[in-house]
């Protein structure tokens, strides 16, 4: 399994519900608790989109990155070296949106179900640890694409803090090096063109085989394999739920799309459910 920029699956058009920034689309709502509460087993499925509110940026919305940047590759960072130079000039002026970024009310309202035992596992592509920060348990929160918040040396193994090599970055020019081997840092996430970590990998299948409902909050669903996920969901017999601002290829395959802004509609998701039925403590096992 390759992180890859397109994925193979064609673009299909679902109809737009009619929900604009901030306001909640009733009739997606009242589907998505329906569909939640008779299915105690829920497994989130995050992108970039459910942090756009804490101030990060995502890829591929309106705003997103690729709009100015291209991606970086694993290729250009292993062999050129003014490729690595540009990395670590971009991060020492950027992590601090990343260090200092807070959870927004979408990675509270999952933080909330998981404290009300009917959120299993969360898989993110998110590199920006919101979610641990939110409150749930690291041990249910599945990194696809790593953490920037850890770097680590390519020749030794040995790991720093995103924090400690951000005083390095302040204080110096150039590139870090390893302060055990002298050897090559990078940040302890997946890049472009380089294979997810096995055993991180089939975690998430795992979790999607166990999950009942997988709810998707803030992702283009075009990154493969993760982009896959959602359909292993539906072979399993799960339901599937997608809250994104824009359509998805995967909207057809969904049983309910919910067009709008992650925080305000998880925000009420997680309310509604929570004052529909009791705390399911077994659900969370
Ligand atoms: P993406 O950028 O491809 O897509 C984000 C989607 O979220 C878009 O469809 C956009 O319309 C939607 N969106 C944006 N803000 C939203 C909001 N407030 N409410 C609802 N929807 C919203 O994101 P992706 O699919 O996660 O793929 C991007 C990859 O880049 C990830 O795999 C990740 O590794 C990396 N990335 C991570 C972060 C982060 O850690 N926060 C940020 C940017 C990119
Ligand atoms: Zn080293």
């Amino acid at each position: 399994m390759t992180r890859e920029p397109t994925a193979g699956v064609s673009p299909v058009r679902a109809p737009d519900s009619g929900s604009s920034a901030g306001i909640v689309d009733q009739p997606a709502l009242t589907a998505l608790v329906h569909l939640a509460s008779e299915r105690p087993r829920i497994v989130a499925f995050t992108g970039a989109g459910i942090s756009t509110d804490s101030g990060i940026p995502d890829y591929r919305g309106p705003n997103g990155v690729w709009k100015r940047q291209t991606p970086l590759t694993v290729q250009a960072f292993a062999n050129d070296p003014a490729t690595r130079r540009g990395y670590w000039a971009r991060r020492r002026l950027g992590y601090s949106v990343m260090a200092d970024a807070v959870p927004n009310s979408g990675h509270r309202a999952l933080a909330t179900l998981e404290g009300v035992g009917r959120l299993r596992t969360i898989i993110t592509q998110n590199i920006d640890g919101l979610h641990q920060k939110a409150g749930n348990d690291p041990g249910r929160v599945i990194e696809l694409h790593g953490t920037t918040h850890s770097i680590v040396c390519v020749d030794c193994g040995a790991r720093t803090t995103g924090a400690e090599i951000q005083r390095w970055l302040e204080a110096n020019d150039g590139i870090p090096a390893c302060a055990v081997c002298g050897g090559t840092l990078r940040p302890a996430t997946i890049l472009f063109g380089e294979p997810l970590s096995p055993p991180v990998w089939a975690a998430a299948i795992a979790a999607v085989e166990a999950a009942d409902l997988l709810l998707i909050v803030g992702s283009s669903l075009v990154v493969n394999p993760a982009a896959s996920l959602p359909l292993l969901a539906k072979q399993r017999g799960a339901a599937v739920a997608i809250i994104n601002r824009e359509s998805t290829p995967l909207d057809e395959l969904a049983d309910v799309v919910f067009h709008g802004n992650a925080g305000p509609a998880l925000g009420a998701f997680v309310t509604t459910l929570t004052e529909t039925i009791p705390d399911q403590e077994s659900g969370a096992g």
